[in-house]
């Protein structure tokens, strides 16, 4: 890591659409005003349309306009890259999405020009999210060193009159339409609120060459009725098990499925919050 210079560094804040890095950009405004942050968003083109209504809301608060890379900087899109790699679809332990969609982007992005990134890790999160494999950036934490924690980031978002994205009142996570993090539930909520897209989601699928987005179950199997059922009800379950704020305690518990806090969850670690 070289030394970086405040004054002359390039000082860029990823915005990926949900609430933490929104928090934090609003955060390094109040808090940070002598910096000219650079806002930044790494568009896959396949993000919610409440993610894309959300940043347009962010900027209206910051005055400054975020920078999307990808369609505004000739970047390809998911599509493209999904060409590239013979149709075999991204998953958590083939996360070729996350490489070539947002790392390369962003670090093509800021070239070798030195950089402070600024990264939405909150003080109640054990992660450290986008690790720079470039000498010329550093990642710094404010929300971590201010010591800001969840419910910190929704005062924060409240008091700034922006609230959450719209996405949050079905799904924990800011990122792709398709995205393989989703959980069961989430994917039922992308067939109630966006059928259309969980249609094209479905259409990249090809079960009989084992190319699902979900481990072991293709978007066909899940839309079932009785399967849909089966996902409602261990939602319910879920729910009632955080609702006496215990973690899961046994074993049965702790192998169902979507029994944990989604928010505690490790998702992709830019894509998301
Ligand atoms: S949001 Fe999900 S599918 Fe999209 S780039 Fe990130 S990890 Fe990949």
């Amino acid at each position: 890591m070289i030394d970086i210079d405040e004054k002359s560094a390039r000082h860029i804040c990823l915005v990926s659409g949900g609430k933490d890095s929104t928090a934090l950009a609003i955060h390094l405004r109040d808090t940070r005003p002598h910096l000219e942050v650079e806002y930044v968003f790494c568009d896959t083109q396949k993000e919610l349309p409440e993610t894309y209504e959300y940043l347009v809301r962010i900027e209206a608060y910051l005055g400054k306009p975020i920078v999307r890379l990808c369609s505004e900087h000739g970047e390809r899109g998911f599509d493209h890259w999904l060409q590239m790699y013979r149709g075999f679809l991204p998953s958590p332990s083939a996360r070729w999405c996350t490489k070539v969609l947002k790392i390369k982007p962003f670090e093509r992005y800021v070239g070798d020009d030195p950089t402070f990134l600024y990264v939405g890790i909150r003080a109640d999160e054990d992660r450290e999210g986008y690790i720079s494999t470039k000498p010329n950036i550093k990642p710094v934490f404010p929300l971590k060193e201010d010591g800001i924690t969840k419910p910190d980031v929704f005062r924060i978002l409240e008091d700034a009159g922006i609230g959450l994205p719209d996405y949050m009142s079905w799904r924990s996570r800011s990122g792709c339409y398709f995205c393989f993090f989703q959980r069961k539930i989430e994917w039922v909520g992308l067939m109630d609120r966006h059928p259309d897209l969980f249609e094209r989601a479905k259409e990249y699928e090809k079960p009989e060459e084992f190319f699902t987005w979900c481990q072991g179950e293709s978007l066909v199997d899940l839309e079932q009725p009785e399967r849909i059922q089966t996902i409602r009800e261990q939602e319910l379950r879920r729910q009632e098990i955080l609702a006496k704020n215990r973690k899961p305690r046994t074993l049965a518990e702790m192998f169902a499925p979507d029994l944990v806090d989604p928010d505690e969850e490790v998702g992709c670690l830019i894509c998301h919050k």
